[in-house]
């Protein structure tokens, strides 16, 4: 079985930045995540870090704690959007899809994808921006854009990142590569 110590684990794009992870086997119940400058450390519960699939436990709970942040993220800007310009939704969904960054349904319900939480948070704040556009205009007219760089001025700029970056971030993966 492999041991913990010989573990490499991957990077983690967090907010624009580049996290270092590390897992450490604890006497502790459950499993924790602590974020301490750049490192991500994950206290492993013994019980976690017995298991056979205990590098399957890792990537659950990291993406897990991905998952979670993007969602306070997310909700923290719409409801800080919402104060500045006066709009009104009916929910907040985050999803896991490779195919787009967020939508805005016809009935004012909010989707946004988990994965911009490895953005920068200006580029994770245009995405609010645009989507929550679209309660107003549910279309890429030119009334829409009009909104968007009133609300984002300087927009182009987080659009261009995320043309740039976007698969890269589509595409991650934590894969975690252990040692023979
Ligand atoms: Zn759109």
């Amino acid at each position: 079985m492999t041991r913990l110590s010989e573990l490499e684990l991957p990077i983690v794009p967090f907010r624009g930045r580049l996290l270092q992870a590390r897992a450490i086997v604890t006497p502790f119940s459950h499993t924790r995540i602590t974020l301490r400058g750049d490192l991500l450390q994950l206290a492993m519960s013994s019980i976690d870090a017995c298991q056979e699939s205990f590098t399957e436990q890792i990537t659950e709970h990291v993406c897990g704690w991905l998952r979670s942040h993007a969602r306070r993220a997310f909700c923290e800007d719409v409801e800080i959007q919402k104060a500045r310009h006066g709009f009104t939704y009916q929910s907040i969904s985050i999803k896991d899809t490779r195919s787009r960054w967020g939508s805005c349904s016809a009935r004012n319900n909010l989707n946004f994808n988990w994965r911009l939480i490895m953005a920068p948070d200006d580029v994770l704040s245009y995405v609010v921006t645009h989507e929550t556009a679209h309660l107003s205009h549910l279309d890429h007219s030119e009334n829409f854009w009009k909104l968007v760089a009133e609300r984002c001025p300087g927009y182009l700029h987080q659009k261009n990142w995320l043309r740039k970056n976007g698969a890269s971030l589509m595409n991650w993966n934590f894969v975690i590569q252990t040692a023979r």
